[in-house]
């Protein structure tokens, strides 16, 4: 995908460096998943998820640029020097810089009030507004503090283990990651966390439904920028999205697919809704929702 470069003014990134994380961290999975389960395990253990969400999920209306309480890029670096860390920053950076740029009038049309999210790069470990962070977790989103958590080298795990190569499957995951604030700043997210506390058995059903949309709202925002779009990429999106599907990544960890385990979708699903978002270009069609009993 041929991605401007990104403006300084309009992106809010910090580095936080490395350390203050977990020990060790092993034994976590792909993506967004683990997070996700933190959460649902607080809700399990009682912890009120309002507070989680810092003020009941209330969101102020803020215009474009950092908004109050926003630190800055941490260690005296600037905007420009933290997103040229590396490729993957840089990349990064241009991608947080378009979906701003993309989500921010839609939400402006809909009369929803819109915050940029954080993006943290970290390596090894960092503490976020949801707890301890581990590079094995992959990249997630906090709600909060509305951070996208992410250690780059994760990508190169993605090209190398899961063979998801390619700049659009890099933008993917931050997409979908993305994705998780556009659900938080709509409510959906704590909508679902309201379901999954009322039937603790849907809590996975809920999770899939919750993590497909995010998958489709990566693809709206890719389909909204169709004209960037170069050969191949959309091929490098399809192969990632199969290729974090729960069932392929229970049988490449040499488990039993179990449907009712998905906390993410299945290959055929993650693949069928971001190509849904990639075709429409619409949010609206984005109700994974739709059919749930
Ligand atoms: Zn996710």
């Amino acid at each position: 995908m041929r991605l401007n470069r990104f403006n300084p003014a309009n992106i809010m990134v910090s580095n936080r460096g490395g350390g203050g994380g977990f020990p060790g961290g092993g034994g976590g999975r792909f993506g967004c998943g683990t997070l996700v389960l933190a959460l649902i395990g607080a809700v399990f253990f009682g912890i009120d998820p309002a507070q989680m969400l810092g003020g009941g999920g209330t969101v102020q209306q803020a215009p474009v640029g950092p908004r109050p309480g926003f630190q800055g890029p941490a260690q005296g670096q600037s905007a420009t020097e933290v997103c040229e860390t590396n490729q993957y920053a840089l990349e990064s950076c241009n991608a947080l810089s378009s979906l701003n740029e993309t989500w921010q009038p839609r939400f402006q049309q809909a009369g929803i009030p819109f915050q940029q999210p954080v993006l943290n790069f970290y390596q090894g470990g960092t503490r976020s507004g949801c707890g301890a962070a581990s590079s094995a977790m992959g990249p997630f989103y906090c709600p909060a503090d509305q951070g996208i958590y992410l250690d780059t080298t994760f990508f190169d795990q993605m090209q190398q283990q899961l063979g998801a190569r390619g700049d659009f499957a890099r933008y993917y995951v931050m997409a979908h990651e993305y994705g998780h604030h556009i659900q938080h700043l709509v409510g959906t997210a704590r909508q679902v966390r309201q379901l999954q506390q009322a039937n603790p058995q849907a809590a996975n059903e809920l999770s899939v439904r919750l993590e497909l949309q995010a998958d489709c709202y990566a693809g709206v925002w890719a389909g909204r920028n169709r004209e960037r779009i170069e050969p191949g990429d959309f091929e490098e999106g399809m192969t990632a999205a199969s290729a974090i599907g729960d069932d392929t990544l229970q049988r490449q960890a040499g488990q039993a697919v179990s449907p009712e385990s998905f906390t993410h979708g299945s290959s055929e699903q993650r693949t069928r809704w971001l190509q849904v978002g990639l075709q429409t270009g619409d949010e609206d069609q984005c109700d994974t929702f739709a059919d749930l009993q």
